[in-house]
Order: C-alpha cells, then sequence, then structure tokens
C-alpha cells in the first residue's frame, strides 16, 4: 500500500519529491533513494587489466607492463612497437636515448610529450629486444585497439617498420611506407610513418627523412 503510494507521489510529483522526504520520514516512511553509481573511469579499468595481464609468456619476463603515457584527450597518438629494457625498468614507452630523440622530433614541430600519447602494440618487453611473435600481437592488440577507441585521436603515426607494418596489415619497407596518408581501423583515423628513433640513432643520415615526415605529421594537424 506504502509503495504504491510512494510510486504515485514519484510519479506526479517527480520533482518535489527530495522536499517531501523530511516530511515522510517524519511519518515513519522510508523513502528509498537509489544511490548514485560513481562512473567508472574506463582508462582506469583499462590500465589495470593490462597490468594484470598473463595472456602472453612475456608476463613471465617482464619487470612491468607498459601502458602508455601522455595526454589522453590529445589529438596526435603515437604508435611503437614494444617496450625495451628501459622502458621495462620505468613502466613508460620510448625512454632512454630513443626516448631522447623522439622528444626532439616532436620539439621540432613544437610539440612536447604531454601534447602526444605514446602507446605500444605490445604491453611488455620480448626478452633480449626479439621481434613480437605473431601470439603475442594477436593477444596485445586489444588493449591497443581499446586505447584508439578511448581517445579517438586525429592522427596516428606509426614508429617504426615493425608498427607500421601491423597497423597497415602490409610487408612492405618503410621507404615504400613513409610519406603517405592511410586510414587506420573502425573511426577512419588518418596515420602516417616514421623512422624508429633506435634506427635513426644508428643510421643518423636519415634523419632529415624523419624531419620530413614530422613535417607531413604538423601539417596535418
Ligand atoms: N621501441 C618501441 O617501439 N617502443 C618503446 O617504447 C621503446 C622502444
Amino acid at each position: 500500500m506504502i509503495n504504491a503510494y510512494l510510486l504515485f507521489i514519484q510519479k506526479k510529483y517527480a520533482i518535489i519529491l527530495p522536499m517531501k522526504k523530511e516530511y515522510l520520514a517524519k511519518m515513519g516512511i522510508d523513502v528509498f533513494v537509489p544511490k548514485e553509481k560513481t562512473p567508472s573511469d574506463p582508462w582506469k579499468n583499462l590500465i589495470e587489466k593490462v597490468k594484470k595481464c598473463k595472456l602472453c609468456d612475456l608476463h613471465t619476463t617482464r619487470t612491468q607492463t607498459v601502458f602508455g603515457v601522455g595526454n589522453q584527450q590529445a589529438k596526435l597518438m603515437l604508435i611503437g612497437e614494444a617496450p625495451g629494457a628501459n622502458e621495462d625498468l620505468k613502466g613508460e614507452p620510448f625512454v632512454g636515448r630513443g626516448g631522447m630523440l623522439l622528444n626532439s622530433m616532436l620539439a621540432s614541430i613544437n610539440l612536447k610529450r604531454s601534447d602526444v600519447y605514446i602507446a605500444n602494440i605490445l604491453k611488455c618487453r620480448p626478452p633480449n629486444n626479439r621481434d613480437p611473435l605473431p601470439n603475442e600481437v594477436t593477444l596485445c592488440t586489444p588493449y591497443l585497439i581499446e586505447q584508439i577507441d578511448l581517445m579517438k585521436p586525429k592522427l596516428i603515426v606509426a614508429v617504426g617498420r615493425i608498427a607500421a607494418q601491423f597497423l597497415l596489415n602490409t610487408k612492405e619497407s618503410m621507404s615504400k611506407l613513409r610519406g603517405h596518408e592511410y586510414i587506420y581501423g573502425p573511426q577512419n583515423t588518418p596515420l602516417l610513418v616514421t623512422y624508429h628513433p633506435a634506427y635513426l640513432l644508428r643510421s643518423p643520415t636519415e634523419k632529415s627523412k624523419a624531419y620530413q615526415d614530422m613535417l607531413l605529421i604538423k601539417n596535418k594537424l
């Protein structure tokens, strides 16, 4: 009976019900007020999922997972291959000498590391920095796809051959892949390709080409 009455007043006086609560309480009537749910943070959930991941054998050799770093609202998302030794220790992608060079590449177009978001295809370091195995890529890719989905970047840049070949599902060489715009994923995100900083450290004469790539990125943004 009381429930029916409450339903009636809820429907009729939905807006003033909060004010009536006090009077109803005085009458000894418990008013059920649903608790507001705190919205769960999808980034936090994903970070936690990755931290606990044991889908492939890389979890047995990692120091920690390397999820990604930077501005989750950025227009630009950089995607590399996999963490190396320094990244595995620090828990952050592209640190060490390669990371410093990547920072300089960004600075050449007036971007700071904190202006972009940086992630890798694999979230764990392959031992001895070997190339990712196909099953590792298959098992880890859903995390990257979810990152892209949450971030909705305006532009993705594949950093290095492995990332470019994976994201574009091709075996083409870097010299063929650079300098062109591609479309990636269900959100039709524009994608550009540039050299990996580790490659540029080994082949510094290619840095001028990397700068051309950076100008293309700047232009696109
Ligand atoms: N190489 C990558 O592709 N990613 C890193 O995070 C570090 C090195």
